[in-house]
């Protein structure tokens, strides 16, 4: 523990952090930080973020937009970025707006090493009268606190944070395409947030992807951190994915257990609909939260507008756990509706088949048809409330 102590303090005091998506602390210090933080008396002490001292340095070198349809995800980035700093001392410094740059980070920087690393990932979104909006932040502020409480990174005020994310977002508004925008942050003692434009998810219309079921590898498991945005959590997962890609499968299926009980596909949540074997209700199920299944914000706003729309219309909707048997078996007897991913990026992703045990289950489409019904309308749902064609109390005007 003796060199790494030391190191977490040297980090604390360079204020290094690494960049990533929404939000992450590198640097900072294990040690340090579990005490200040498991005392109520030193937290109080230590600066909460103040969006009122916000500092804006503006770029002196504009960037010329991309093309929206040459906009290649996580190549392009917007003019600026937000960067805070905090220290086990002082708590978050002011936050700060400045031109989007490299970071320089000391070799010995935490990340590197142990992996001190979260992130978030939101959309940015124009609506049609020229406004701003965000979609449900306090919930990837909700998030990105678990995930840095759990690998004892500071957390920080989601409000707060989010009123500096809506000045980022208003500063480089002339980057969101008329589709959405991907917030990007992280920090060490330091926090960052940047900005991607994105192109449509599908330019030319939904199509359903194919999974191959994972049996070798585990992606989480019950007491792990598979329930939180860590960045140790995703570099392990990319092997099994090329895997599949090579098979001629777009994503991989993870399944958990003897049971083989299906989580999520790729980096996204899992949804089926099927007729229930007992009941011979219509049915949409997805793995409930059970320590192994990444909370999506997308998972969460599914299953609210199913409950909300399609409970009414007779769907039972199951937070439950499903074996990939009774997947194969449903679709096996007919009883297959569709399948879909649901995550930020795709919103939902229908599935044709899956790949499992040397055969092809097929998952519901007909094959001149590219998405489900219900993938369809919530695709149009949620949309419709991110771009605020719908008012909605989920949608952030900035
Ligand atoms: C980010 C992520 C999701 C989807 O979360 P959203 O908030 O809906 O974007 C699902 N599974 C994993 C493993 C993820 O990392």
């Amino acid at each position: 523990m003796k060199p790494f102590r030391q190191l977490a303090r040297r980090q604390a005091l360079s204020g290094l952090a690494t960049p990533r998506i929404l939000s992450s602390q590198i640097a900072a210090t294990s040690r340090l930080r579990l005490r200040n933080f498991s005392s109520t008396a030193s937290v109080a002490q230590l600066a909460a973020l103040d969006p009122s001292k916000l500092t804006v340095t503006k770029t002196q070198s504009p960037k010329k937009l991309t093309p929206p349809n040459e906009l290649v995800f996580g190549k392009t980035f917007t003019d600026h970025m937000v960067s805070v700093e905090w220290t086990a001392t002082e708590g978050w410094h002011s936050p700060r707006i400045i031109p989007y740059q490299n970071l320089s980070l000391d070799p010995s920087t935490c990340v590197f090493h142990y992996a001190f690393e979260c992130f978030e990932g939101m959309k940015a979104y124009k609506d049609k009268n020229g406004g701003t909006r965000l979609f449900r932040p306090n919930k990837n502020m909700e998030r990105l606190n678990k995930s840095s409480a759990r690998i004892a990174l500071p957390t920080v005020d989601g409000d707060a944070l989010t009123k500096v994310i809506g000045e980022f977002v208003k500063l480089d508004d002339r980057f969101i395409p008329d589709r959405p925008l991907v917030l990007v942050p992280p920090g060490s003692a330091l926090l960052f947030v940047i900005a991607s434009p994105v192109g449509p998810y599908y330019p030319t219309g939904f199509k359903a992807i194919s999974l191959e079921a994972t049996d070798y590898a585990v992606r989480a498991w019950p007491g792990g951190v598979g329930d939180k945005k860590l960045g140790a959590n995703y570099a392990p997962c990319i092997l099994p994915q090329l895997e599949a890609a090579s098979r001629g499968f777009q994503q991989n299926l993870w399944l958990f257990g003897e049971e083989e009980y299906v989580t999520e596909v790729g980096t996204m949540n899992l949804f089926v609909a099927l007729k229930n074997k007992e009941t011979g209700k219509k049915e949409l199920i997805t793995a409930p939260l059970d320590g192994t299944i990444l909370e999506g914000v997308t998972r969460d706003s599914v299953l609210a507008l199913a409950r909300e729309r399609l409970e009414p219309k007779g769907w039972t909707i199951s937070e439950r756990k499903i074996r990939m048997s009774e997947v194969a078996e449903a679709s096996q007897e007919g009883r297959m509706i569709e399948v879909f991913g649901a995550g930020t990026a795709a919103i939902v992703s229908p599935v044709r088949s899956i790949s499992y045990r040397g055969k092809l289950v097929d998952c519901g489409l007909k094959e001149n048809e590219e998405a489900g019904e219900i993938a369809l309308q919530m695709k149009n749902w949620i949309e419709d409330i991110q771009y605020g064609d719908e008012p909605h109390p989920w949608s952030y005007v900035v």
